[in-house]
């Protein structure tokens, strides 16, 4: 099923290295067995939107290439991707040697996010409603925070207050969940991207 979305991506036609890193995507996919459906995110933007309705956010940063040491020019995407929850991918390419390299489905390490929200700035989630049912939405936040019944009322409050932001997917998969439930509520970021 996995293999069937990049297949109907690339039936639009994508040039050898995109190709390469579908194939990378695909084999990942294929191995990692038993999670949710795949969809690589970098697959969902401006090819075909039919395939992919993702919301995902990017930075692009610099690591060491492990081959020859240079400059190794990494972008990551966070992404939420259909039916699923939150996906970390990882797409490099060293300038000297041209290694090249795509991690899918990683962790999102903290300065990652920090550099995202610092770059692209905060969504936060608001709910349409005021008369949303408080239990409902707890309820969520627990589920998809992991957290407990007083860290949810700590962020059911900040969430009622305007006052929980963090990045578009994560705000985005929240707000999901919660008209899934039945609380209207969309994720909103105040200044757009740069
Ligand atoms: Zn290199």
């Amino acid at each position: 099923m996995e293999y069937t979305s990049h297949a109907m991506i690339s039936a639009s036609g994508r040039d050898a290295k995109t190709a390469a890193h579908q194939v990378s995507c695909a084999m990942r996919a294929i191995g990692t067995g038993g999670g949710p459906p795949y969809a690589c995110p970098r697959w969902g933007v401006g090819v075909d939107s039919t395939v992919h309705a993702s919301v995902l956010d990017s930075v692009r940063y610099y690591a060491i290439c492990q081959d020859c040491g240079a400059e190794l020019e990494c972008c990551g995407v966070q992404a939420l991707v259909d039916g699923g929850g939150l996906r970390w991918d990882v797409e490099s390419t060293c300038s000297a040697c041209g290694f090249a390299i795509a991690v899918c489905g990683g962790e999102m390490p903290s300065e990652r996010r920090d550099q995202m929200l610092a770059e692209h700035g905060p969504a936060k989630l608001q709910l349409i409603s005021r008369s949303a049912k408080h239990v409902v939405i707890m309820r969520v936040l627990r589920a998809e925070l992991g957290i407990d019944l007083v860290e949810a009322k700590a962020v059911l409050r900040r969430v009622l207050s305007g006052d929980y932001s963090g990045t578009l997917p994560e705000m985005e998969l929240l707000a999901r969940k919660l008209r899934a439930s039945g609380i209207p509520a969309v994720a909103a970021r105040s200044r757009s991207a740069n």
